[in-house]
């Protein structure tokens, strides 16, 4: 079992040049606004807030350095959908808040890149698109659904792929089919997390790291950020921890579930190895399978590639301690000797894992607590690069009460579904695990799964 701390087997944080240090919450402070947790969410947050005003006072309070949650493992593959495709937001809400959304989605990354741009953040971004291939007959009926789906709501730009055309793009004897959909593209996680950490710092907003949060308690009118030797008050608290939400918001545990994905990065590839592939324009691929693949080349030329097969740790575990799996590591291994055998002998020097946050109809949701002093949005799923931004624009609304065409959306207004208590949640997921491992083995799916799909509720990564 590997037991090495994330910063040195996560490829992208293994890279990163030692960051400034920021100090450690000691003694007491105050704040106008208190931003827990420095993921993509957290500083989204804060800078929206900056934004909207320039003289308030902000902190961030962090558990570890910016980047140790999700937002430093992640596989870096930007989606332009807020949803995980326009199918999903149409079943969820409709096609006329569906269209909405897909629109929403394409503005939010146009912002972002003018972001980066402005702000001269480097994250290795490549513009490739995405690229979404069938290994069986079903998969290409579900293609076929997503171009439909697009067309319902307007968007004509997706393209399918003959299995030879696949092929061509990416040599895998493996596919039968292909989808080509332009938008989003390739990043460096941890470099984007340190250049919105950079403008955060250069824009004064405080943040103190190493700092886990233990509790919050009411104040008078403000709520107090409590760590172990220090803590902060403010009138307004956002909680943005996603999967760790439930350690400083118990009662929010019932809408969402933490989970665990895994991905693995290779040894970089020689010239001969690329060709031996094809992968010219280097897009972000995933298969069709519910529990489907990911994979993308870094700029240097490794392969990442990741499962959605995600883990569920009993009792709402996060930590550490799930942060590799041998048994996801040797399956990541063998799956992509067998869609890559001509690079069998491949090296994979970095595997690891990270925690991510699903509810029930795998879009983002906002909420709040201590009679509207904090306000907490989570749900990101494996899709968060994109709606994080998002998110810490509506969280950043919400907090100042200011209005935005976001705060009328129904994935702001409508709670999701919620998740029962455990030990049924266990019991649940286990049960609807081996669904649709099945439904991905080649069986149709079984009654629990269509009728968890009438009432719009999925699981997945
Ligand atoms: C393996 C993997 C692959 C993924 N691939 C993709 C992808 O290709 N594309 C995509 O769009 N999304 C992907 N995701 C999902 C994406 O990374 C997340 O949706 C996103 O990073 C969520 O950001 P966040 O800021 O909400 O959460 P996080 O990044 O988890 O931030 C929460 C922060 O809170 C901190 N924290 C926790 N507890 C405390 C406490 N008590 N006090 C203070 N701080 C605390 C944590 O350390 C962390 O920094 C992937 C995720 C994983 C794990």
């Amino acid at each position: 079992m590997n037991t090495l701390p994330i910063e040195q087997t996560c490829f992208w944080l293994a890279r990163r040049p030692p960051p400034d240090p920021q100090p450690k919450l000691r003694g007491v402070h105050n704040a106008d606004l208190v931003v827990v947790g420095a993921g993509f969410t957290g500083l989204w947050t804060a800078l929206f807030l900056r934004e909207l005003n320039p003289q308030l006072d902000i902190a961030i309070v962090e558990q570890g350095g910016a980047a140790h949650g999700a937002s430093g493992r992640n596989a870096g593959m930007l989606a332009e959908t807020v949803d995980h495709s326009h199918g999903l937001a149409s079943e969820h809400f409709g096609n006329e808040e569906a269209s909405r959304l897909a629109r929403i989605g394409r503005e939010n990354i146009t912002e972002m890149l003018s972001f980066l741009a402005r702000y001269q953040v480097d994250c290795d971004y490549e513009p490739t698109g995405r690229m979404f291939v069938a290994l069986t007959e079903a998969h290409i009926r579900s293609l076929n659904d997503q171009v439909a789906a697009a067309a319902q709501l307007g968007i004509f730009d997706h393209q399918l792929l003959s299995a030879q055309q696949t092929q061509e793009e990416l040599h895998s004897p493996l596919y039968r089919g292909g989808l080509v959909v332009p938008g989003g593209g390739v990043l460096d996680p941890v470099k984007l997390v340190e250049g919105l950490r950079r403008v955060a710092l250069a824009q004064g907003i405080r943040l103190f790291e190493h700092s886990p949060a233990e509790r919050l308690e009411s104040d008078g009118s403000c709520v107090r950020v409590v760590a172990a030797n220090g803590a902060i008050r403010a009138p307004r608290v956002i909680v943005a921890l996603s999967a760790y939400t439930h350690r400083l918001l118990p009662r929010v545990i019932h809408r969402f579930i933490p989970l665990y994905d895994y991905v693995t990065v290779s040894e970089p590839l020689t010239r001969a190895q690329l060709e031996s592939i094809g992968w010219r324009r280097r897009q972000g691929v995933t298969d069709m399978r519910n529990f489907f693949l990911y994979y993308r080349l870094t700029a240097d030329n490794r392969i990442l590639w990741g499962t959605s097969e995600a883990v569920y740790y009993r009792g709402n575990r996060v930590g550490d301690e799930c942060d590799h799996s041998p048994e996801h590591r040797a399956h990541l291994r063998a799956s992509f000797r067998q869609h890559f055998p001509q690079l069998s002998g491949l090296e994979f020097p970095y595997s690891w894992g990270g925690p991510i946050c699903a509810t029930t109809r795998l879009t983002p949701f906002f909420g709040s607590a201590f009679d509207g002093r904090v306000t907490y949005g989570l749900g990101f799923t494996g899709h968060g690069l994109g709606t994080t931004r998002l998110a810490g624009r509506i969280l950043a609304h919400l907090a100042l009460a200011q209005p935005h065409e976001y705060l009328a959306l129904s994935l702001v207004r409508r709670p999701p579904f919620p998740y029962p208590p455990e030990p049924l949640r266990g019991l649940a997921v286990s049960l609807v695990t081996r669904a649709l491992r099945r439904v991905d083995n080649g069986e149709p799916p079984n009654l629990l799964l269509r009728m968890l799909a009438k009432f719009g509720i999925g699981f997945s990564s």
